[in-house]
């Protein structure tokens, strides 16, 4: 069993609690506008994988392992990232059940852009679910990531209906995600979700404005400046008035 792995980045802060190691898994099936890991994106084959990117669950639970001191002190643990690491369903599935077995602590970061099947098989195998949602209006979300959103507000209601340990990110995009109309849309939805409390807003930065000139891509975000902090905390506060308890940063 191999996954095909764009990256590991070890004391990471922001995707989950404590200090973790994360695991970027290569392949998503949407090509956001602002997506600032655009070497995950593109799908590949395992067997077409160099070495240097392919690994097995024993190999990757070796990595794993060479953080757990660190993250046993921090209440940490590992999380999959990407890319979307639900596109690498069964491998995902085995390494979190290695990760159960050592009593490490995992989160899933996903698009919910997952087929059904594979969403409700890996559904319980993750401590906890880092969840996008980005647009509420379909055809704009069609737009900006290049697939409906119909299938990610389906597993999310799935996630709140069984229970499940969720953070929503929100990515504060300019002009896209960050519209009145569409905070105001995404607050509706998760009032309608009594079982998701935690909501983390991630302010656009532009980082990864090198990386696109490096792999000679086009950045759809070339020129847009991040939002003023005074801003990212408005829509905030909307979000914790409405009683959730929210988060801004990274
Ligand atoms: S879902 Fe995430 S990894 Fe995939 S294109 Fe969008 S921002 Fe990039």
């Amino acid at each position: 069993m191999l996954g095909v792995i764009s990256n590991i980045q070890r004391f990471t802060v922001h995707d989950g609690p404590g200090i973790r190691l994360t695991v970027f898994m290569q392949g998503c099936p949407l090509a956001c506008w602002w997506c600032h890991n655009p070497e995950s994106i593109s799908y590949c084959d395992v067997k077409d994988a160099g070495d240097n990117l392919r690994f097995s669950v024993s190999e990757l639970m070796k990595e794993i392992k060479k953080e757990q001191v660190f993250m046993d002190e921090s209440s940490g643990g590992v999380t999959f990232s990407g890319g979307e690491p639900m596109m690498q369903a069964i491998f995902l599935e085995e390494i979190l059940r290695a990760c159960r077995e050592e009593d490490i602590h995992t989160a899933i970061d996903t698009s919910g852009f997952v087929l059904s099947d594979a969403f409700h098989s890996l559904m319980d195998k993750p401590d906890l679910f880092l969840y996008d949602i980005k647009v509420i209006n379909n055809t704009l979300h069609k737009k900006y990531t290049g697939a409906s959103n119909i299938l990610i507000l389906e597993n999310l209601r799935t996630l709140n209906k069984y229970r499940k340990n969720v953070i929503i990110r929100i990515p504060l995009v300019p002009g896209i995600t960050n519209t009145k109309e569409n905070i105001h849309d995404i607050k509706n939805l998760l009032l309608e979700l009594p079982n998701i409390k935690k909501i983390n807003l991630l302010p656009f930065h532009t980082i990864a404005d090198g990386k696109y000139k490096r792999l000679n891509l086009e950045n759809k975000m070339q020129g847009i400046r991040p939002e003023s902090n005074a801003n990212n905390v408005e829509i905030r506060s909307l979000f914790t008035e409405a009683g959730f308890e929210t988060s801004l940063g990274a």
